[in-house]
Parts: structure tokens; sequence; C-alpha cells
């Protein structure tokens, strides 16, 4: 039975892998469940799993969950988050929550020894060298869930890394891919929030969009496998039914495939090394049809580049790409600005920037609190009609 603790419980990853996990009761036990503010949900969670511990980032909705009556300890704000992340009991954690506000909780888990279901790649992508050393140091096994990782670490399968030639992402391409680029400044949110095969929260839906979701995970990869910049590869692939692809040096190429559906790369990650029957819905190959490849456009995508330019300039350039990237979202969510300044913002930040070392998270958190200034001073000086 392994013990789990869900962080980010009531979001799009942490209600699928408490779909997954109810329908393989008898291997897992729910100890601890943490949401940031959504409590009606996490009341209808905590009743269904009953954890001992249920934590909520908000304090007042801590508090209206107190008033339940519901025989668990609850727990408020970050340092809650951070007890339901190293709770005694827990084996494992699965860290969802979005965004930046994941990276202590996890960095915090893993200090604590726990093993790691990753969906919060900002985690890694701010802070990897940092996780990963700190997981190395103390046994703990990373296990990724975002879909393209989870690809690559199966088709991997602890293979000699030297025998890697390169690690192929895939990308939909957004709903955006065949839209005439100078209609991009105009796009709406809601436009922007219609993902083609994904169903996902909202921030990874516009990263989605612009691709720089696929740029975090450039960053997540070379630091979940160890690789240089140069061995990872982005392709688009709108049917997002290969889910990434490794190409090894003999010539060889190998892809893991199956329906986009998230309860995959969740059920791996929980059940690994071994697999759980009937995750998912079995692939059909002749129903879905063509499978079609092409290379993403980098003027239609700037936010790609951008990634590999933070990665290449090491330190505290991802983070800051990272973080200025989450503020330019939510102003353009906000209606603050165009689709087409997301990556403006983030580019003027970047080019502000001086790259520093990030030895520890208190590095990387001021790195990202200089960002998010940064980033939200140049979206002012946007609506003003600065730039
Ligand atoms: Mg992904």
């Amino acid at each position: 039975m392994k013990r789990l603790s869900i962080l980010g419980s009531t979001g799009s990853i942490g209600r699928n892998a408490l779909e997954v996990i109810s329908s393989h009761a008898d291997k897992f036990k729910i100890v601890a469940l943490a949401a940031r503010n959504n409590v009606q949900l996490l009341e209808a969670q905590i009743r269904a799993f009953k954890p001992e511990v249920a934590a909520v980032f908000d304090e007042s909705a801590a508090e209206s969950l107190r008033g339940k009556n519901l025989n668990v300890d609850i727990l408020a704000g970050e340092k809650g988050i951070i007890e339901a992340a190293t709770l005694a009991k827990a084996d494992m954690v699965v860290s969802a929550i979005a965004g930046s506000s994941g990276l202590v909780p996890t960095h915090e888990a893993v200090k604590a020894g726990k093993d790691i279901a990753l969906a919060t790649k900002e985690a890694l992508v701010m802070a990897g060298d940092i996780i990963m050393s700190e997981a190395s140091k103390r046994g703990v096994k990373i296990l990724p869930v975002d879909s393209e990782h989870s690809a690559v670490f199966q088709c991997l399968d602890g293979r000699d890394m030297n025998e890697v030639l390169k690690i192929v992402l895939t990308a939909s391409g957004g709903p955006f891919r065949k839209k005439d680029i100078s209609g991009l400044d105009a796009v709406t949110p809601d436009e922007a929030l219609k993902h083609p095969t994904w169903e996902m929260g909202k921030k990874i839906t516009i990263d989605s969009a612009t691709l720089m979701n696929k740029g975090l995970e450039v960053i997540e990869a070379c630091r979940l496998f160890n690789v240089p910049p140069e061995k990872v590869d982005v392709i688009l692939h709108p049917q997002s039914i290969i889910h990434s692809m490794v190409k090894f040096i003999d010539g060889s190429v190998l892809a893991q495939m199956s329906v986009p559906d998230m309860k995959g790369p969740i059920g791996y990650a929980l059940s690994y090394p071994r697999r759980f029957e009937n995750v998912l819905p079995l692939l059909n190959l002749a129903e879905a049809g063509e499978l079609t490849f092409e290379e993403p456009d980098v003027r239609r995508y700037p936010s790609l580049s951008l990634a590999y330019d933070a990665i290449r300039a090491g330190g505290t350039m991802p983070c800051v790409l990272s973080a200025a990237n989450e503020t330019a979202v939510e102003a353009f969510l906000d209606r603050k600005i165009s689709f087409t300044a997301i990556p403006r913002v983030v580019s003027r930040t970047m080019e502000e920037h001086r790259v520093r070392q990030a030895d520890t998270i208190e590095d990387v958190i001021n790195a990202s609190h200089w960002a998010e200034a940064k980033a939200a001073e140049i979206v002012e000086e946007l609506r003003r009609g600065g730039f």
C-alpha cells in the first residue's frame, strides 16, 4: 500500500490522479490533500478519501472548512501545504500545484525523502539543479507526470544515456497552429483557452498556445534526463498520439503512444515500475488515421526560442523565463496585454536580467521575485503604449 500526499488535488492533474487511485483503491492510501482555494471540491475529496491532513493555501478558505466537522486536520497557508508535502506518513507526493507556487513544497518534499510524481514542471525549470541533486543525494525518485517526459522515461527505460542521440518532444501546436500570424495579436483569452487535444488548467493551456509550455518542457527534459539543450528537439504533432520519442545512436527511434489523456502518465508514475490494467482506452491506430509532423515555425512561436536561450544562459535565467511568463500569462488572461505581447514581456525581462548562480532555493526565489516585478513593470509600460 503506497501512502500518498496530493498537492493540487482540485486541479486537473489532481482530479485525474484521484480517479486513477479510485480504480486501484487497494494499492493506495491518501494521507494528505492540498489545494489552493477550491473548498467545495476539496470538501468532497476529503469525504471520499478520508485523508489525515488537508491543506488550503487560502487562510479564509481553510477557516470555512474547519467549521464542517470533517474529522481531518485542516492546515493553512504555504506552511500548511509544506506540512502536507512532508508528512511523515507519506511515501510519495504527487506534485501538481500549478506554476511557481509548487516550487517550495516540492523541494521540501524531496528534502523529506519523499518520492515525487512530478507535474509541476516549473519546479524543475526554476530550480532543476538543486532539486535533482537533492533527490539523488537522498535516493528520491522523481517520476515525470508530464506526458512528454513520461513518454521519454518509458522509451529510455534505464538505458545508458550515452546511447541517446536526441530526445524529441512532441507538441500539438495549440489552437493557433494554422492561424495567420498577423492575426495572432487580436486573439482573445477564450480563443487561446480552447486547446485542440488536451484538457488542462488555464495557465498551461495558454502556455500550449504560445509553445512556452514546450519551451519549459525542453528545460524540464534537460534537468530530468541530464542532457544538454542541443540533445532536445521539438516537433509539432497535432494529433497528440505520439507523446515523445528517443532517437538512439544506432539510428533506431522509440516512440510512446496512447490516446491523449493525462491518466496515462499519472497512472505510470503511480504504478512504476509496474503498469496498472485499464488506465486508458486502447489506442486504435486505424481510427486515429493519419499521424502528421512538422517543424515548429519560430516566428509563430518565439517563446520556444526564448526557452532555449534561457537554458543556454543557465543559472537564474530559466527561473526568470518561467516567472516572467507566469506574470505575462496572467496579464493576458486579465486582458491587460495582447497574446503576442506574452513573449515580448518575457524577452524584455530576460534582456534586463543579469544572470546569477542558482545554488540555493533562496537564489531562485529572489530571481523569481525580481522577474515578476520586472515583468509587471513591462506589462504596465506596454499598456501605456511604451513599446
Ligand atoms: Mg506536457
